[in-house]
């Protein structure tokens, strides 16, 4: 095809070795992004190779997320499913010279390193094994001397331009022979990725920085086979508030504990979006369609990305705000005992105050079971009790004589106020609202009331006044 048709292809290639964490999530967000910006195709690969790392139950959370996510991919690959293709490509690289058969023990290569080391040398493979011709190598594999397969290093200088860091320079002389594979049945990460990315016709390689001391050995395995490397757009580390990189522990907060503690995905998406990317206009809510308007890869920054967490959590109180009651409901309904069923007006009341849909069961509990509370809290500012007592028989007489038809919140606010001009607000408006809620952060009352409705209201005022 020729190249301004190109179909745009980018991978997205989670190790399945633990869950989903935000790390991957950004790549793929990324990658998906990219590829739908451009009328591309994003594919994902399970990048299994770690026979012992890898676990069905993380490859399983990991495309549960994405599901969960709406990013829906072009096609799915499992490295698992490709060792014969991996083998190919080994014999071929060893067949031509350009990797070997390497048997220095562990203990050799200790000793090797060790002593380097105090030669002020650098840790590189010494390149020993290289002296053999394959087909001794070939012999004493099969008698069964242990192994691994080493790449012949190439010493020059690469640079390749970044998509997103601008023109990267490597000297290739530091990095010795790297191992390629375990044996002709495990091959290891830098060398699967190369003949995938190539047969998969890769176009863009996006990832995370932390790969892209990668990237040399990538480029010389892909000129040994004589494959075009793919263009590289390696996103900024994450950093914290202070810019210091963000530890692990951090990052790898995994996705299903997000959503269980009740962040929405848009928010999320939102959010990782613009950890390393944002729009010409200065606007930090966007949704993912428009985001995949507006995406090019010339506006992700080069300098890390800071992770504010406030940041996350505004971002999800806006999207559980701009909720519909119906969608806010059902949200809520996994955080919440089974038998208390929030009604639309309780959902109304307390949705500005959700930030996690995991704190709508503290924020909603008074709807169900009034708290214990001292007739000491329902006092505005020190007021006497019996002033509370009075100001609360007020509004009990103002809302009992409201109609059960025109019982909401706009009219109940009306009737208060209007009938309770001669008191000052906090002293009528306070107890009352601790009355109805037995908390100090509660809805507005009006609110509460309509959600309570009529009788349940007079009753919890009534056992304010009882108490006094
Ligand atoms: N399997 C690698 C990872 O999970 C993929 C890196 C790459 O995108 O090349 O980090």
């Amino acid at each position: 095809m020729a190249s301004g048709l190109e179909t745009i292809r980018v991978r997205f290639a989670p190790s399945p070795t633990g869950f989903m964490h935000i790390g991957n999530v950004r790549a793929a967000l990324f990658n998906w992004i990219f590829a739908r910006a451009n009328n591309g195709k994003f594919i994902v690969r399970i990048e299994n190779t770690d026979r012992e790392r890898s676990k069905k139950e993380y490859e399983k959370d990991i495309l549960d997320g994405l599901n969960w996510l709406g990013l829906n991919y072009d096609g799915l690959y499992l490295q698992s499913d490709r060792t014969e293709i991996y083998k190919t490509h080994l014999k071929k690289l060893i067949d031509e010279n350009k990797a070997y058969y390497c048997f220095c023990s562990k203990e050799e290569l200790d000793g090797e390193r060790e002593s380097r080391a105090s030669a002020g040398l650098l840790q590189i493979y010494s390149g020993k094994c290289r002296i053999l011709t394959k087909d001794q190598g070939l012999k004493r594999a099969i008698d069964g001397e242990k192994f691994v397969i080493r790449f012949k290093n190439i010493d020059k200088k690469i640079t390749f331009k970044d998509l997103v860091k601008g023109e990267v320079g490597f000297d290739t002389s530091l990095i010795g022979d790297t191992v390629i594979a375990k044996d002709l049945n495990n091959p290891l990460y830098n060398f699967a990725v190369v003949v995938d990315d190539y047969l998969m016709n890769i176009t863009h390689i996006i990832r995370g920085e932390d790969h892209i001391s990668n990237t040399p050995k990538q480029i010389l395995l892909a000129e040994a086979f004589g494959f075009k490397t793919p263009k590289f757009a390696h996103l900024p580390l994450v950093l914290n508030a202070d810019r210091s990189k963000m530890s692990k522990r951090f990052l790898d907060v995994a996705l299903k504990d997000y959503k269980e503690e009740g962040y929405l995905k848009d928010a999320i998406i939102n959010f990782l979006a613009f950890l390393g990317w944002h729009p010409k206009e200065d606007k930090e809510i966007m949704s993912l369609s428009d985001i995949v308007k507006e995406f090019t890869l010339e506006r992700v920054q080069k300098s890390g990305a800071i992770f504010n967490t406030q940041k996350l959590d505004w971002l999800n109180a806006h999207y559980i705000n701009s909720l519909s009651v119906k969608d806010f409901i059902s949200s809520a309904k996994p955080y919440l005992p089974a038998n208390w069923e929030l009604t639309d007006k309780m959902a109304f009341s307390v949705r500005p105050r959700v930030k996690k849909m995991s704190e709508i069961k503290e924020l909603a509990a008074f709807y169900f079971n009034l708290p214990e509370y001292s007739s000491e809290k329902l006092r505005w500012k020190g007021m006497a009790l019996d002033k509370v007592a009075e100001n609360l028989k007020r509004a009990h007489e103002i809302i009992n004589k409201i109609d059960e038809g025109s019982f909401n919140k706009e009219k109940i606010e009306a009737e208060l106020i209007e009938n309770s001009k001669d008191i000052k607000k906090g002293e009528i408006f306070w107890p009352l609202r601790f009355a109805l809620s037995g908390s100090e952060a509660s809805p507005t009352p009006f609110e509460m009331i309509e959600a309570l409705g009529k009788k349940q209201s007079l009753g919890r005022i009534e056992l304010a006044i009882s108490k006094i």
